[in-house]
């Protein structure tokens, strides 16, 4: 044994060992219990073999050397990416959408939970970069603060279960709507719940005070959407500096911008765009042809009204698509769909990457009670369209052949 103890760990051991070695009698054993009774039994542990708790790791920062792997770095950096801007975007756009209500109850859902609602439209709808169309309801299962009804048997409120949502986006809609004059009919519980659900389905929308516009990336190109309606808790179609504002900024950070209108008085008597401020019931439902034709100067590229629940004439104005009512597309139960409020457009329309107008084409559907679109082999809103538009816009120069293309006239 060396003169300096080295059993590891126990240096005071050694001590111990020591003493009783060289003791020889008892006297000699009290001086060992003293050595034993002064001996702190410190731990000494191997650096090398110690395992670092995470939880009480110390770094002393004097002694750590801090890892500067400097690459230069230079006052600017210039990065140059090239983005592929398609040379035609397809844009759809359809009307209401309201794919049955749970309430008052459930009679006014579809069977197969709307399964099939959209089906026979559902290979068009996908055929494009974007689908757009407007959410006429909320979307909650139960519950909210249903609007008040004098008389609940006549009150048309719409709150659509969340399976329908899927519904939509797998017949392929990008893009909703939601100012209109149903978006508040259960309250703040049914607009927060329609937004949770289109978001959690990565379906863009806008409309709605808290959310007043988006904007959204489609293979390469971006898109800015907003929406406007005359309706409370919408944003306002009458406050048209706030819109030129938000058309203005979606403009200088998109390829394209969309604008969505909810106006205009409602029913088959009001086909026709009068051109001033239209009043249905007491209320002012907007000049939608000022308000089109100012969104297009702010730079907005296509305008999707709707509103009236009846088609409404299109019209080109800077180059850019405006049509003033896309009617009923998707209006399940509840809806009046007798006559032209069965008739509706899907519009396709076709852009340059800069949102200028080439031409769209219409496929004509028709709904028959209690709701869902079909294809309209007799084309009737086709022909409608056409009348509209030569009455209401003769200046315009386009046309609308039998087949549903629209495009300019040539000289
Ligand atoms: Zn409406």
């Amino acid at each position: 044994m060396k003169n300096t103890c080295e059993v590891q760990n126990f240096p005071c051991l050694c001590r111990i060992l020591r003493a009783m070695l060289t003791s020889r009698n008892l006297p000699y054993f009290f001086i060992l219990l003293l050595a034993i009774s002064s001996c702190k039994v410190t731990k000494v542990t191997d650096q090398s073999q110690q395992v670092p708790d995470s939880l009480a790791i110390r770094i002393d920062t004097s002694a750590t050397k801090v890892d500067t792997v400097l690459t230069k770095v230079q006052d600017s950096v210039d990065i140059r990416v090239h983005r592929l801007l398609k040379d035609t975007l397809t844009i759809i756009g359809v009307g209401d959408i309201m794919m049955g209500t749970n309430y008052p109850d459930t009679r006014y859902l579809p069977p197969h939970q709307g399964k099939h609602l959209l089906a026979p439209v559902d290979s068009i709808l996908q055929n494009a970069d974007v689908t757009f169309g407007n959410l006429e309801g909320v979307i909650l299962d139960d519950g909210g603060d249903p609007k008040y009804c004098r008389n609940p048997k006549v009150c048309y409120i719409f709150r659509s279960p969340e399976y329908m949502v899927q519904h939509l986006k797998d017949a392929g809609f990008d893009v909703l709507s939601t100012a209109n004059n149903h978006a508040g009919d259960f309250g703040d519980p049914g607009r927060k719940n329609t937004m949770r659900v289109l978001d959690s389905l990565e379906i863009h929308h806008a409309g709605l005070i808290a959310r007043p516009h988006a904007s959204f990336m489609i293979d390469g190109m971006k898109y800015g959407f907003a929406a406007f309606a005359p309706n409370n808790g919408t944003m306002s179609i009458h406050d048209l500096d706030q819109a030129k504002r938000i058309v203005h900024t979606l403009d200088s950070i998109s390829d394209v911008v969309i604008v969505s209108f909810h106006g205009g008085a409602e029913g088959s008597k009001y086909q026709h765009v009068p051109r001033k401020n239209e009043i249905f019931y007491g209320e002012d439902r907007g000049n939608v042809y000022n308000f089109a034709h100012t969104m297009i100067d702010a730079g907005a590229d296509i305008i999707f009204g709707h509103g009236p629940h009846v088609t409404r004439a299109v019209d080109v104005y800077k180059n850019r698509f405006i049509i003033y009512s896309l009617g009923n597309f998707c209006t399940y139960a509840r809806f009046n769909l007798r006559g032209d409020n069965g008739l509706a457009p899907i519009v396709k329309v076709f852009t340059k990457s800069n949102g200028e107008f080439i031409k769209a084409v219409v496929t004509p559907v028709i709904q028959r009670s209690p709701g869902g679109p079909a294809i309209d082999h007799e084309r009737r809103v086709i022909r409608k369209l056409q009348e509209l538009t030569e009455k209401d816009f003769p200046e315009v120069p386009i046309k609308i052949d039998a087949t549903g293309i629209i495009t300019y006239i040539q000289d």
